[in-house]
């Protein structure tokens, strides 16, 4: 990891795909309240003006007082924008509509793409040990914040015909990053999501993704539950709304193989 990022635990993870709707912040909720469960302090940084994040964990708009466009204007800090969940070890930094102008806030400023960066590494004391930033669905400035700032990016590709498509184009970005301004930065791994077994294209699918990917593809693979999609009209993961249903076993399955990665990344 990067000195001075949070404290030195601190794992900070992008979970980033410029697709809309291929399960970036159902992954980022479920992951952070499995992350939770077993004891770790977790903080989910919202990224997307559209604030699906903050709805599915239960925060009304009339309660986000301080948002994420607020953190990297710096007009607040981390600890001071961080609110609880109704899930016991899980904070978050809610995002409002303001963060539809800041491209055009800090598009000139020298350094608009380490905003984030900036404040995580002020929060020297923070109490997380996981970070998850919750990206909007696009290759813009938020994003590029969001893994200038990372020790890794987390890609869901939903188990659709064009899954790989515009993958190419992210992990280039992800070079860039890499390459200029955080060059500790890799890839956590790729999650297939929305899998229906008995879809034989969504079979097929997930081999041509093993196949081009690898060992980057997660063993787990989140299968198509209707209880995940339920579970944000409540304003809830579906780790709480339903833990037995197949999205939620997966989605405790992906975080153990997630903290494996993470030991053996912050090893090396
Ligand atoms: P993104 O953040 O990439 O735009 P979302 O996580 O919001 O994607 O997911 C898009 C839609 O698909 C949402 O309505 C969500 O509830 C639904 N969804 C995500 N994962 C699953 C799943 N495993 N099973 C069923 N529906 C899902
Ligand atoms: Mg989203």
């Amino acid at each position: 990891g990067w000195q001075g990022a949070m404290n030195k635990r601190t794992r900070i993870i992008t979970v980033a795909n410029q697709k809309g709707g291929v399960g970036k912040t159902t992954t980022a909720i479920n992951l952070a309240t499995a992350l939770a469960a077993i004891g770790e302090k977790v903080l989910i940084a919202d990224l997307d003006p559209q604030g699906n994040a903050s709805t599915g964990l239960g925060i009304d708009r009339q309660a986000r007082l301080l948002s994420s466009y607020d953190v990297l204007t710096g007009r607040s800090t981390i600890a001071d924008a961080a609110m609880e969940t109704a899930v016991p070890g899980l904070s978050i930094i809610p995002s409002t509509l303001d963060l539809l102008g800041i491209e055009m806030e800090i598009s000139e400023a020298p350094d608009r793409v380490l905003k984030l960066r900036r404040a995580l590494r002020e929060a020297e004391d923070s109490p997380y040990s996981y970070v998850l930033v919750d990206c909007p669905p696009s290759l813009n400035l938020l994003t590029l914040n969001a893994m200038a700032a990372a020790d890794s990016v987390l890609v869901p590709l939903q188990c659709e015909f064009f899954a790989l498509e515009g993958l190419s184009q992210l992990l280039e970005t992800v070079e860039q990053i890499k390459g200029s301004i955080n060059p500790s930065l890799t890839i956590q791994g790729i999650v297939l999501t929305m899998f229906d077994r008995r879809n034989n294209l969504a079979n097929q699918v997930v081999e041509d993704v093993r196949a081009h990917m690898g060992d980057a593809v997660y063993e787990t693979v989140i299968p198509r539950n209707v209880r995940v999609s339920e579970a944000p009209s409540y304003g809830k993961p579906a780790i709480l709304y339903d833990l037995k249903c197949s999205g939620s076993q997966a989605y405790l399955q992906l975080a153990s193989e997630v903290i494996r990665r993470e030991r053996r990344l912050r090893a090396a």
